[in-house]
């Protein structure tokens, strides 16, 4: 799918697959000069000949709760009548259709980091 992607689109020159936490900071510190980009895990990437790449995989992260909660500070909260919180990843289940199965067994986070990321997001909403 990501090599389709890559050959269908010729604007876009990077695709990150899977959780891109750990790939994003080490791609954005490759990309000035392109030479590292084979060593970025992760991703499918555009050489300037055209052809395409793929790194080594990248690790799945297997500890939820080490992730920094959402920004919430810097977004409107009292814009929005609800928000979502992601309290897992992945799915003990491996329906053939679904784009989930592939991320592994369900990985959740701690009750205390989701009650925590929700306590984030509620005290950024105006009340009354
Ligand atoms: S559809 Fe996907 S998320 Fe739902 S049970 Fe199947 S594998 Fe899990």
């Amino acid at each position: 799918m990501e090599t389709r992607i890559l050959e269908l689109f010729p604007w876009i020159d990077v695709v990150v697959r899977g959780e891109a936490e750990a790939t994003l900071p080490l791609l954005l510190g490759a990309l000035p000069d392109g030479e590292r980009l084979a060593q970025v895990p992760g991703i499918f990437y555009r050489l300037p000949d055209g052809s395409i790449r793929q790194t080594a995989e990248a690790r799945r992260i297997t500890n939820l709760d080490r992730l920094p909660l959402p920004a919430y500070h810097r977004l409107d909260m009292a814009a929005y009548d609800a928000f979502g919180i992601v309290s897992s990843r992945g799915c003990p289940y491996g329906c053939r259709f679904c784009s989930v199965a592939p991320s592994g067994i369900e990985r959740p986070r701690t009750a205390a980091t989701t009650a925590s990321s929700r306590r984030s997001g509620c005290s950024t909403r105006r009340t009354g």
